[in-house]
């Protein structure tokens, strides 16, 4: 089976090495195929696609969409897309252009808490300030020494119910199918295990997304246990969706598997890649 790793991110959002570094590091860690998947932006796919040119490596375009569903943050996957797609541009533009205006209510919530200058703190985390992000935030916390690390950080803060956190309002599920889609991409539910959703509820969240379009999960992620991968495996299988795998790279240290370090796919799922 090739190494296949299709989710992590660059400086263009919330990851730490610039978007050239990250394929690299792909290539040397043995990745076949990447999909370099910022948060809501495309910025850096031009970088990636030169090294993945130069070395010789596969890259597939991809992105990380921000949605809100039944109450939570929820991130759609677009991978093998038009990166030129208007309609796409648009909905991202969009957006990041609530961003600012929700980290500055989060640093108003971690002032009430006596946490002072996080505003600008974690924008100098961001190198891409439209994309200012609760990863962000959480370096500042490690660097004000608030937290011992970036994990323990979102076991206290910046998640439903703790300091920092803010409700807002994201694209639809709807929005983020369409555009992938449209731009003639595969969707995936990216890291499913993550949501704190019940059993009925993800049901309904896969429901959704068959009907609207979507057509793929990912099932080994770096944020799943065994047990997820054997869940979501289980998904797969039943709803007919095409399996992704994906390490959720952030960055040396930040992240719980390294690029193209991934355990294999299930034998008999459907590798979403067979689809680009
Ligand atoms: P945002 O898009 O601003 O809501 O920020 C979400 C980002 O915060 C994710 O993409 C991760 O980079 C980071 N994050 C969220 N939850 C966790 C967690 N439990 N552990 C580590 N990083 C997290
Ligand atoms: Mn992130
Ligand atoms: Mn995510
Ligand atoms: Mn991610």
């Amino acid at each position: 089976m090739p190494n296949v790793d299709l989710h992590c991110h660059s400086t263009a959002s919330d990851g730490l090495l610039p978007a050239a570094d990250v394929a690299r590091r792909a290539f040397d860690n043995g990745v076949d195929l990447l999909a370099l998947t910022d948060h809501d932006n495309l910025s850096g796919l031009p970088a990636a696609r030169a090294v993945a040119d130069e070395v010789g490596m596969g890259l597939v375009n991809g992105v990380e969409i921000s949605i809100e569903w039944g109450g939570l943050q929820v991130h759609i996957l677009g991978l093998n897309f038009a990166a030129d797609d208007q309609v796409l541009g648009d909905g991202l533009a969009q957006i990041r252009s609530g961003r600012v205006i929700r980290a500055q209510r989060m640093a108003a919530e971690l002032e009430k808490v006596g946490i002072d200058g996080a505003f600008d703190g974690a924008m100098r985390h961001a190198e891409n300030p439209t994309l200012i992000s609760r990863a962000h935030f959480a370096r500042y916390l490690v660097e004000t020494g608030v937290c011992k690390d970036v994990r323990s950080v979102f076991d206290s803060y910046l998640v439903p119910g703790r300091p920092g956190y803010v409700d807002h309002r994201w694209a639809t599920l709807a929005d983020s199918v369409g555009w992938i889609n449209g731009a003639g991409g595969i969707a995936a539910v990216a890291h499913p295990g993550r949501y704190k959703f019940s059993k009925p509820q993800m049901r309904l969240l896969l429901d959704e997304f068959k009907q609207l379009g979507g057509q793929a999960i990912e099932v080994i992620s770096g944020s799943h246990s065994a047990e997820n991968v054997a869940v979501f495996g289980r998904y797969a299988r039943e709803y007919g969706f095409l399996a992704s795998c994906g390490s959720d790279f952030h960055g040396p240290g930040e992240s719980y598997v390294d690029l193209g370090k991934l355990s294999p796919l299930p034998q008999d799922l459907k590798p979403v890649w067979e689809a680009f």
